[in-house]
């Protein structure tokens, strides 16, 4: 089983190791593997609209989803800092 450090990329499969911990969470293992990626993925999702198989209903109600995962992350990241803001404010009025 590979270790806690070592992912495999979602694009070409191979297994690589983070280069940094900080962001969002590694899952390829070079940037143009994920620019592919999220190139094939909006390839497909046009070939879906053209041939019918999805409407631009759903399409918006895709992005809708995505934007909504999106903002919840941003909020959560915002309050993580304000709240770290205020510890830190507080900490130093103590002194
Ligand atoms: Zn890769």
């Amino acid at each position: 089983m590979a270790s806690l450090s070592t992912r495999t990329c979602l694009w070409c499969g191979e297994q690589f190791s983070p280069t940094s911990r900080r962001g969002p969470s590694k899952k390829f293992c070079k940037a143009q593997h994920r620019m592919a990626y999220w190139r094939g993925l909006v390839a497909v999702a046009a070939e879906f609209l053209a041939a019918g198989t999805i409407t631009t209903d759903e399409l918006r109600a895709a992005y809708g989803r995505a934007r909504a995962v999106k903002l919840g992350r941003t909020k959560a990241l915002y309050s993580t800092v304000r709240a770290a803001n205020s510890r830190s404010a507080r900490h130093g009025a103590d002194e």
